[in-house]
């Protein structure tokens, strides 16, 4: 079986992937190939170097040894760390995703990065406006927006460290007159063809009652299926199914 591709994906604040290097991401690394017996081209991220500075990236090239060809073998300093055949090619961040990029150097300014990662008001209001780039943001960061979106609803929300992750990515716990309230929440960002199926939903129920809270909850940037719903329907108290429009209009409180 074919392994699956990794992928880092792109985020607002992005740092440069050598190690130490504490500037913004300005490219985003490639390894490109060309098969010619079948005619076909080889065009992924370079998950070993995702993103460089222009700096590391000048650098990456000045120090390349080898021919850049197809099928060739160039040594980098940074970048095809697993000694793929072809060569390596970048991409400037600002083309690909320039309300992200924006985003992130507004947001950081001129150094660090990565720690800068909590989800702020400004990125909250750009997705307001532009919610496909929902997409774009890892599942972490997701969690963290769902995280936002539950507080800015009067929840306290709790996101749960990632190696115990036993079915709920966020604990939001609410009091009001009648008493103390505890939902789980899931976080599922899958792309639109992506449903959530009834397994996640059993499963969120489960860790629900077994864990004596209030409601489970998934949120998704998807949509769900129709075993799925029909699951939830007569749970319509202790499960809670909330998919991309739901998120669209959550985020709508934040448009400018
Ligand atoms: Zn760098």
């Amino acid at each position: 079986m074919a392994e699956p591709i990794k992928h880092v994906s792109y985020e607002a604040g992005q740092g440069c992937s050598v190690p130490e290097c504490a500037r913004l991401a300005e490219f985003e690394v490639y390894l490109y190939d060309y098969y010619p017996s079948q005619d076909m081209e080889f065009f992924e991220q370079d998950y070993t170097c995702p993103f460089l500075c222009s700096d590391h990236m000048e650098e990456n090239e000045r120090e390349a040894i080898g021919e850049r060809k197809p099928r060739g073998s160039v040594d980098y300093l940074f970048s095809n760390k697993s000694h793929a055949q072809g060569y390596t090619k970048y991409a400037p961040v600002t083309d690909a995703y320039p309300l992200l990029y924006s985003i992130g150097s507004a947001a950081v300014g001129a150094k660090l990065v990565r720690a800068v990662a909590a989800v702020n008001d400004e990125l909250v209001r750009h997705l307001a406006c532009h919610p496909e780039l929902l997409y774009e943001l890892n599942p972490r960061r997701f969690e963290e927006l769902v995280a936002e979106l539950l507080k800015a609803q009067g929840f306290e929300p709790t996101l749960t460290p990632r190696s115990r992750d036993g079915g709920r990515d966020i604990l939001a716990a609410r009091s009001d007159a009648l008493g103390n309230l505890l939902y789980l929440v899931e976080c599922k960002r899958y792309a639109p063809t992506n449903k959530v199926g009834v397994e996640l939903v059993r499963a969120i129920h489960g860790v629900t009652q077994a864990e004596r809270a209030t409601k489970g909850v998934i949120v998704t940037t998807s949509s769900f299926t129709k075993g799925a719903i029909a699951f939830a329907s007569p749970l319509q108290y202790a499960i809670g199914l909330h998919d991309f429009e739901a998120l669209k209009s959550w985020l709508s409180d934040f448009q400018h």
